[in-house]
């Protein structure tokens, strides 16, 4: 078996013109008939590499995934593809499952999804033996492992895939395998000297920015009108935070809904689907939502609340950006969260080495928020990855910390915490610096300290601000037994008492109401017509969808469609060179989407707007609709010879024409076999000069269109 083929099958049902890096190298992996492990982000196209295999090899993929809601939506996307797939899980009546066994048997399925339950199940067993079988590829392999967070049990039963058939090569995949994870899904699986792939996991699609967490509200707002109708996921640590918000921003004209697990079974598999269908763009929940969501333009992914670890980030900010169009990751970022999670976990009952682990995680992840270096790096490294870069798409990177000598703001606070007797937490203490009149102060006599009301100079959240950089360098630290008050470390006496020099980084300036900003990008004409084409074309995807029943992003993904809205393909030909659009998809729904892209075309030129192709496609229309090109030129005030050209064009563009009106097969022939002798691109003069009048400049067009349409 070899790579070419699988590259044109790439293209014939996927509709993509290259492998990604590595996807290639599986794929001929598995055709070797060797094992593998892969370990890829999300998004990362994990699916391709057991896709393909099955659908060039001989027999039948048996793919292996626990997510039982996700196998339809997987199915339908791979029959929308044209190829024939299948899926067996608890949720098939006993005669579905009589059907696709059948099916199989019968050798008419070429990918066969089936849960962990099912596989070891006597009847499945049997019926792996009647089959002939391509490879396995068992998804979520992370599953297997008792060490990883997703523990199934059912899959410490999939050993015997290789005792039983040794032959048969086996693909595990995941997203997230540290190395004892890796290791384990080796073992468990026996895996025969895997090859193991292990890709990037940097998504660099996917901005990344934290925030502190004052006024999220606010700043959410902001957030959600920079992006209109755009889909994204908010998380939140509460169930009614959750609700809440999903509310405030409903009223606010931003459709949300909540999603927790205390929801009903019945409203939470509605809320998901309104969400994947496109008809919720926005959901509020808490982490149990995510898990099983396979649509591929979440536009963004807001964390309300710190997540408990980076790897939890990691993940859920994962669902963002899969179609590789730019996504955004923003994350608020407080104290409170902290504490809070440190109440849970010392409320849990884990044992002591398991909370030691939660809480050193839960200061990796704070330590993330509050680092002033570029944010991917330091996620990457974290996941063992070396990336020494910086990336540019992080907020660190964007807007560089300056700094600035902080030593006198420092003693301020220092000074203000150790004069209360360290018995305030930071909100009280920074009211302090401001001279606030908050009861507290006064009922703690607070207001008499040499410090009340020396720091005006700074916002409350520059101080906030400030105070985060002090506990992160060590001056300060948090009393987390003792109702987090703070206290005043040995380097921060140094600053203190003998004058260290603390550098701080300045607070950023506060962003400028959108209204006020001056406008320096006028978006250019060309990107006001793709943006409103691409609406056009999202509203008739969905249109299609609602028919088809099935899912906006199985038909066609966002950066198909952006594609479409750039190059207007106005043919067949032409919209087969889209990436995304494959030869299932080009039948069922090529001729809406022309259309459309036609309709709009059409529509801008007439009114008076300059579109490119625009002029050929008005002349092509009227040809259609029966006009003479004399009468097309004389309505349309060109020569006939423009509208010719124009007419050859769409030809060449793929458009169906008989051009044995214009030119006979043997003198297009003849006018082709001389074409080797002139240069491209090919002139109309020197080859009507060579054939010394015995062609018209039409003859010659005609066969020139002819020779391009079928060399292009
Ligand atoms: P994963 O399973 O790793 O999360 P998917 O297999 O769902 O990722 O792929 C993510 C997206 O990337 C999908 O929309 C998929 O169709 C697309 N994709 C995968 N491989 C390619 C490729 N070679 N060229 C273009 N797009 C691809
Ligand atoms: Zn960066």
């Amino acid at each position: 078996m070899n790579l070419q083929l699988a590259t044109q099958s790439l293209k014939k049902f996927f509709g993509y013109d290259a492998f990604r890096p590595l996807q290639a190298d599986i794929v001929q992996t598995v055709y070797d008939c060797r094992d593998a492990l892969v370990l890829m982000p999300t998004g990362g196209g994990k699916s391709i590499c057991f896709q393909i295999p099955a659908v060039t090899l001989e027999g039948t993929a048996i793919v292996v995934s626990p997510l039982i809601a996700l196998m339809k939506d997987q199915v339908e996307g791979l029959i929308a593809n044209g190829i024939s797939a299948a899926f067996i899980n608890s949720s098939l009546s006993a005669l579905a499952l009589r059907q696709v066994e059948e099916a199989a048997e019968n050798g008419y399925i070429k990918i066969l999804y089936v849960s962990p339950e099912k596989l070891v199940s006597h009847g499945f067993q049997s019926l792996l033996k009647r089959l002939k079988i391509s490879l396995f590829a068992i998804d979520e392999a992370h599953c297997i492992s008792a060490w990883g967070h997703d523990f199934r049990p059912e899959y410490t039963q999939l050993k015997f895939l290789k005792e039983q058939f040794p032959g048969v090569p086996l693909i595990a995949l995941t997203a997230t395998a540290d190395k004892l994870t890796r290791k384990d899904i080796v073992n468990q699986l026996q895996l025969q000297d895997p090859a193991i792939y292990i890709a990037s996991f940097d998504r660099p699609n996917i901005s990344l920015t934290v925030k502190p967490g004052q006024r999220r509200y606010e700043q959410i707002i902001a957030f959600l009108k920079e992006r209109p109708n755009q889909s994204g996921i908010i998380y939140c640590l509460s169930r009614k935070s959750c609700e809440d918000l999903a509310q405030k921003l409903t009223l606010k004209g931003f459709p949300a809904a909540h999603y927790h697990a205390e929801v009903p079974a019945a409203l939470r598999s509605k809320t998901q689907e309104d969400f994947i269908n496109d008809r919720t763009p926005i959901i509020c929940a808490t982490i149990a939502f995510g898990m099983g969501i396979d649509k591929s333009n979440v536009r963004f992914v807001v964390h309300y609340n710190l997540p408990r670890n980076l790897e939890g980030y990691y993940q859920e900010i994962g669902r963002a950006g899969r179609d590789g169009l730019p996504a955004a990751a923003l994350l608020f970022f407080s104290y409170a969260d902290v504490t809070s999670y440190r109440e849970m976990f010392d409320q849990g009952d884990a044992s002591p080495e398991q909370k030691a682990l939660k809480i050193a995680k839960l200061e990796r992840m704070f330590q993330f928020a509050e680092a002033l270096v570029c944010r991917r790096k330091t996620v990457l490294n974290y996941f063992g990855e070396t990336y020494d870069r910086t990336c540019g798409n992080c907020d660190v990177c964007q807007n560089p910390p300056r700094q600035f000598d902080g030593s006198v703001a420092a003693q301020k606070a220092l000074s203000a915490i150790s004069r209360v007797q360290e018995k305030v937490g930071m909100n009280l203490l920074v009211d302090i610096l401001r001279g606030s009149s908050r009861r507290e102060i006064f009922d703690q006599k607070f207001h008499e300290i040499k410090t009340y009301g020396a720091g005006k100079e700074y916002s409350f959240d520059d101080w906030m601000f400030f105070l985060l950089q002090m506990i992160h360098i060590g001056l300060i630290e948090i009393a987390y037994d003792d109702r987090h008050r703070l206290r005043v470390t040995e380097e921060g006496k140094k600053v203190l008492f003998e004058g260290k020099k603390v550098l701080l980084a300045m607070p950023q300036p506060k962003a400028v109401p959108e209204e006020r900003l001056p406008r320096f990008t006028e978006k250019t004409k060309a990107q006001l017509l793709k943006e409103s084409l691409f609406e056009q074309l999202v509203a008739l995807r969905k249109q299609v969808a609602q028919q088809q029943g099935m899912p906006p992003y199985l038909i066609f993904s966002d950066a198909t469609l952006q594609i479409m809205a750039e190059k207007r393909p106005l043919s067949d030909q032409e919209m087969m060179e889209v990436s995304g659009v494959g030869e299932r998809k080009l039948q069922l729904y090529g001729d809406a989407f022309i259309g459309s892209i036609r309709r709009f075309v059409l529509e801008k030129t007439s009114n008076g707007q300059r579109v490119t192709g625009s002029t050929q496609l008005q002349s092509w229309e009227m040809f259609k609709n029966g006009q003479p090109v004399e009468e097309i030129a004389k309505i349309r005030e060109i020569s006939p010879f423009t509208v010719m050209s124009h007419l050859a064009s769409m030809y060449e563009r793929g458009e169906m024409v008989d051009i044995g009106q214009w030119v006979s097969p043997e003198d297009c022939d003849f006018i082709q076999g001389a074409l080797p002798l002139f240069e491209e691109p090919y002139q109309m003069r020197p080859l009507f000069d060579h054939f010394e009048g015995r062609f018209s400049f039409d003859q010659i067009r005609w066969a020139l269109a002819a020779f391009r349409r079928i060399n292009k």
